[in-house]
């Protein structure tokens, strides 16, 4: 199970496993490897230090001996008979320390004087061994025959300091003033020979002993055993006899732990591998970082490519130093070309010539306003302001665009220039304008259709006044047949009739006049008063028709309104017309009441409601209400209320509607924002 696990780790796992093993190997080989040769190192070096000693004391050995034999030498060659030679003898027994007797012998070795050193071996026996006579013999007849000292080979004294002391004898031969040769023969302690050569401390740390060439022991000296680890020999050789010495140092093999270097490259080793696996986290989390970096980086880049948006950044003198395709591509200018041209901040070159003194002037005063702000600004989305102004495209193209700018910061904060997004609007314009047309033209097309409406009711509205302006001056005319002082007054008042009718006409026409003719002016500022004032005439010319009564509540007339006042009126009259056109289908004209209410809402809105007592608005005819080219009536084109409610969306209100209650009519109502007093 666990191996099938395994083996399902992607590669990658397994590769940065080996790696890791690999690593961890040569590491421990690399220590091992430090540790031995740290070893090896220690050993190399005691042992060089124990072959040095050995060389050193070889040599001590050396010039000690031949020391008391010239002092023997020079002891027989001022010795005229025996009992000065007795007297030199004592003298320099007396002063050696390695000494310890002197025989003075006949040529045919017999003695004639010894004299034994008392410091050293204080209960010798005056007899020598027999078998020391052999070897004495060789070395005296060498010594006469090469005229020079001679060495006995090394025996063991019993006679000597009760235990018996290893030696070694030496011969010299001499001629004394008989002519006769005799030989002086002096007797060194190997033990004290070793006493004397070397020295206390190197005792303490090392055993060092004389051998014979057959490597019996003939004498050590030593506070401690050797280890035989660390170990020197050397020949001391002298004429007549070979001895060998031999250093043994008491250290023994350099131990593991204790040892300070190895405890040194462990410790160090440990830290390098500490600090391997503390670079190697470094780096994995860099590689990380720098991963996520590229990645946001090339994430950004798609972004930039993609969006429609120009972005702009520009340098505190206004030099480009970046912008992306989109801005490129809507100006058609590469960045390159836009970062030359603005190169020691010149004016760039999508800013049309003719505006070019204005353009710096706004930027001017827009960056002091904004940078003012930099020192306070703790959120950076508060200061992006948007404003619209034209460029000039490469082909010579004027178009309008929108520019959000904010101040760039660096990461310490410091402003170091500005960024802004830059949109082209001059579809949104083109598309703007189409609207509009297209509005103003079904409004005028609308406006048409209530004046055609109106134009039967104006027809039977003028019959009245110019019935009665025909009347009045076919009465005048009668009377001017006989004109007296009773008919003078007479024909002046059907006169001033005539021109009350004529005016009278005159207004009905003008308001209709007035209501179809194009505005121009849009927004104006209007008291409610004024504006009912002018719908009025028309509302009650429809109304007159099939004998509706209108009731106009009105409570504050001097309200003002900043509107369209076309438009507004067109709403009111529309909403009206509906009311009245709705209250048709009511037999009894008592119950046909239309109400305009004019109401403020609150202190900022004023409410305009048109409520009529017709058959109300049936759920289905509700759902659609609103919907362009609408209508249950035959005659009708279903725009009026669509008509309506853009119009009041366009000043900030909701056309809103209710019915009553059922079969008891129907309210439109709308807000209108009051405008301050001035
Ligand atoms: P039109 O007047 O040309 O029919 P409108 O958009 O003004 O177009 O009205 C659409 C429809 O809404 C009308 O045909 C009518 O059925 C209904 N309607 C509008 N106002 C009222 C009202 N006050 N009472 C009942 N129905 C109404």
């Amino acid at each position: 199970m666990t191996r099938s696990f395994l083996f399902l780790l992607p590669q990658w796992i397994w590769r940065r496993s080996f790696l890791w093993a690999a690593l961890m190997v040569l590491i421990l080989i690399g220590q091992s490897l430090l540790v031995i040769l740290s070893i090896r190192h220690e050993e190399i070096k005691s042992q060089e230090q124990v072959e040095d000693l050995s060389s050193a004391l070889l040599t001590h050995i050396k010039h000690e001996i031949s020391n008391e034999v010239r002092n023997t030498q020079s002891l027989v060659w001022s010795a005229h008979d025996n009992s000065s030679w007795r007297d030199n003898a004592a003298h320099l027994l007396n002063q050696s320390q390695l000494l310890l007797q002197l025989e003075h012998r006949t040529h045919s070795l017999e003695l004639i004087s010894r004299l034994t050193n008392e410091s050293l071996i204080p209960n010798a026996k005056p007899d020598p061994i027999a078998s020391r006579l052999i070897s004495i013999e060789n070395a005296c007849s060498s010594a006469k025959r090469l005229q020079k000292p001679f060495f006995s080979s090394s025996y063991f004294n019993p006679e000597f300091a009760e235990i018996g002391i290893e030696v070694i004898d030496f011969c010299i031969a001499h001629a004394m003033p008989s002519n006769q040769t005799t030989f002086t023969i002096g007797t060194v302690g190997l033990h004290q020979l070793l006493s004397k050569s070397v020295s206390i401390d190197t005792q303490k740390r090392h055993e060092i002993s004389l051998l014979a060439t057959d490597g019996a022991r003939l004498a050590r000296i030593g506070m401690q055993r050797g280890k035989s680890v660390f170990v020197g020999k050397r020949s001391l050789i002298l004429d007549g006899s070979n001895l060998d010495l031999y250093v043994d140092s008491s250290a023994a093999r350099p131990s593991f732990i204790p040892n300070l270097s190895i405890a040194l490259v462990l410790g160090l080793s440990t830290a390098l591998c500490a600090v391997i696996l503390l670079l190697m986290r470094d780096t994995r989390e860099r590689s990380k970082v720098e991963t996520e970096l590229a990645q946001s980086l090339a994430f950004r880049r798609a972004m930039e490519n993609s969006l429609s948006t120009g972005l702009r950044a520009r340098d505190l003198t206004g030099r480009i130093t970046y912008a992306n395709p989109a801005f490129c591509h809507m100006v058609g200018y590469s960045f390159e070309a836009l970062q030359s041209h603005t190169e020691n901040g010149a004016d760039p070159p999508y800013w049309p010539v003719d505006r070019r003194q204005d353009y710096r002037t706004r930027q001017a005063k827009r960056h002091i306003d904004m940078g003012s702000d930099i020192s306070s600004f703790t959120h950076l989305q508060s200061n992006v302001q948007g404003f619209e102004t034209e460029f000039i495209r490469h082909n010579g193209e004027i178009f309008p665009v929108m520019i959000y700018e904010s101040p760039l910061l660096d990461h310490q904060g410091h402003h170091t220039g500005w960024m802004s997004s830059i949109v082209d609007i001059s579809q949104q314009r083109l598309m703007e304008g189409q609207t509009r047309h297209q509005q103003e033209r079904l409004q005028s097309v609308a406006r048409l259709v209530t004046v055609g409406e109106m134009a039967s009711l104006l027809s039977h509205e003028l019959n009245q006044p110019l019935a009665a302006i025909s009347s009045y001056a076919n009465g005048s005319l009668n009377l001017l047949h006989e004109p007296d002082e009773q008919t003078l007054p007479m024909i002046q008042d059907a006169l001033a009739e005539v021109a009350n009718q004529a005016d009278r006409a005159g207004r009905i026409i003008r308001s209709v006049h007035d209501f179809v003719r194009r505005r121009d002016k849009s927004h104006e500022l209007i008291s409610v008063g004024q504006l009912m004032h002018a719908v009025m005439p028309l509302i009650e010319l429809q109304a007159r028709k099939i004998r509706t009564q209108i009731e106009l509540h009105m409570p504050i007339p001097e309200l003002k309104v900043r509107v369209d006042r076309i438009l507004i009126e067109q709403v009111l009259i529309n909403l009206a017309r509906n009311g009245i056109q709705a209250m048709e289908q009511i037999s009894t004209s008592d119950s046909r009441t239309l109400t305009i209410d004019i109401q403020p809402t609150s202190e900022s809105r004023v409410q305009f409601s048109v409520q009529d007592t017709g058959a109300g608005i049936a759920p289905e005819v509700a759902a659609q209400l609103f919907k362009p080219f609408f209508t249950t009536r035959t005659e009708g084109m279903g725009m009026g209320l669509s008509l309506c409610r853009t119009v009041i969306e366009q000043h900030g209100g909701t056309l809103e509607f209710a019915s009553v209650l059922p079969h008891k009519g129907c309210r439109f109502w709308f807000t209108l924002a009051i405008a301050p007093n001035p």
